[in-house]
């Protein structure tokens, strides 16, 4: 295995909805996904979230609209027969246009979200030739810098889910050393087959992450059970998730059965942690487990003041 790399990642902006990360240059109309300055594509520093694109067309038309009010105003002024029905006229033109104003204010909400989705409706085509321009430009990036493809690919990923894109940041991210302070994820990247960099993967972020550890990740490692424990790491692999099940009454509960195959291998802290878990509980279910636990501290632990 090649070596691991100490690697800092560039903070994550999390969104909303995925598509707020869009970016379209107002030169040459191409979206983008990455955080780049200047449009790759024409190099100018005219890059905009799209969601203000949308915003100031929106106000645009809606300016459009006083400005026609404001001209049948000025025409029905001008064609006026007596002042009194010129002073009428202009009375009801300010009006018009001041609850014009009124209700485009109380409308902008709405309107922007209805725009947003007719752009996306439109553009569709070519948001996704504009997103593959950018999956180009990660794999490029591939050749100096692992890091700098991850963060792209991290990026795309927001609006782009499919499999192969999920194997790629697995696969980068296990070229780096993972922390607990790095911003990681493991549900986002879960795929239905079998895949050893995922599982190993796992294995890693449940030691420094337990919290990421939840239903979805367990049950992933519990479907390829058998395909893990063929890899060579594969019974700490299993160990680090089990360890780290125990963060929670519900998944010892949902799963003791598993927890009990790798009770042996977890550390001494997660162990008591079950331990007590257990003693706390007695009338829970927990299947042959709880024996298991018993045997256990009896074998390893039987002398040790932490289990009095
Ligand atoms: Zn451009």
């Amino acid at each position: 295995m090649t070596k691991k790399r100490a690697v800092t990642f560039k903070p994550y902006n999390k969104t909303r909805y995925a598509y707020e990360k869009l970016r379209v240059c107002r030169h040459c109309q191409q979206f983008t996904v990455l955080w780049e300055d200047e449009c790759s594509q024409c190099g100018k520093s005219t890059l905009v979230p799209v969601r203000q694109r949308v915003t100031s067309k929106v106000k645009r038309t809606m300016l459009n609209e006083r400005l026609i009010a404001l001209f049948i105003g000025l025409v029905a002024i001008y064609f006026g027969q007596t002042f009194l029905q010129m002073i009428l006229s202009a009375a009801a033109a300010i009006l018009l246009i001041a609850l014009l104003w009124f209700v485009q204010r109380k409308m902008l909400p709405f309107e922007v979200p209805l725009e947003m989705e007719t752009l996306f409706e439109q553009e569709q085509p070519r948001i996704i030739e504009d997103i593959k321009r950018n999956r180009k430009l990660a794999v490029a990036a591939l050749k100096d810098d692992e890091l700098l493809t991850y963060e792209m690919l991290r990026e795309i990923a927001t609006l782009v889910q499919n499999d192969k894109i999920r194997l790629q940041q697995v696969v980068l991210l296990q070229s780096f050393v993972l922390r607990k302070d790095m911003d990681l994820a493991i549900e986002p990247l879960l795929i239905d087959s079998f895949d050893t960099d995922l599982a190993a993967y796992i294995g890693e972020v449940a030691k420094v992450q337990r919290e990421l550890i939840k239903n979805s990740s367990i049950r992933y490692i519990l479907a390829y059970e058998a395909h893990i424990l063929e890899m060579e790491h594969g019974i700490e692999i299993l160990s680090s998730v089990a360890a780290a099940a125990i963060r929670l009454k519900k998944y010892v509960e949902a799963y003791p059965e598993f927890i009990r195959r790798y009770a042996r291998n977890i550390p001494k802290d997660r162990f008591l942690r079950l331990y007590r878990m257990i003693q706390q509980h007695p009338d829970a279910y927990w299947g042959n487990l709880a024996e298991e636990v018993a045997i256990i501290r009896r074998e390893q632990y039987e002398w040790d003041s932490d289990f009095q």
